[in-house]
């Protein structure tokens, strides 16, 4: 079984997630979006309500499933016998962080391969972290989260 796991914090989900597993089922049996729980990284949401909007998002999507995780990404792979990890790359800032780490993985998760799909234009401009400040300042955020989500 072909298996991929889409790490990330999903605080909270944006289309351009949704739009990069959706573009990445058909590569694969199966993908895990997996929430990786942070404790240095303080989250705007809780756990538990990223991973009710990730499952409302998914629940059509027969073989993307949800899940969360602690400690390291390569880790959880061997542990659910995941060979691949997604990620989106946006810009050239993107590729600068994400080149490492999927060195990095590679090394530590013996031979674990990272898969990039470049961002679609429509959605390069879109990232959680701008979604939380849309939010902290009371605006209008419908634009950029998948219609499961109510804030
Ligand atoms: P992290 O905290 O690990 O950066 P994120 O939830 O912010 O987690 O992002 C997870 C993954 O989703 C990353 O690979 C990121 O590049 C990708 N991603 C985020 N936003 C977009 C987008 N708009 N289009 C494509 N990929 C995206």
């Amino acid at each position: 079984m072909k298996i991929a796991v889409f790490p990330g914090s999903f605080d909270p989900i944006t289309v351009g997630h949704v739009d990069l597993v959706r573009r990445a089922a058909p590569l694969f049996d199966k993908i895990i979006v997996a929430v990786g729980v942070n404790s240095q990284k303080k989250a705007l949401f809780p756990l538990e309500r990223r991973l009710e909007w990730l499952r409302r998002v998914f629940v059509a999507d027969h073989n993307v499933s949800v899940d969360h995780f602690d400690g390291l990404t390569a880790q959880y792979c061997e542990r659910v016998g995941a060979r691949y990890l997604l990620r989106g790359l946006r810009n050239a800032s993107d590729f600068d962080y994400e080149k490492t780490i999927s060195q990095l993985n590679h090394i530590i998760g013996h031979g674990l391969e990272t898969l990039f799909l470049i961002s679609r234009p429509a959605y390069s401009h879109i990232s959680s972290t701008i979604v939380r400040e849309i939010i902290r300042g009371g605006g209008d955020v419908s634009p950029f989260v998948p219609p499961e989500i109510e804030l």
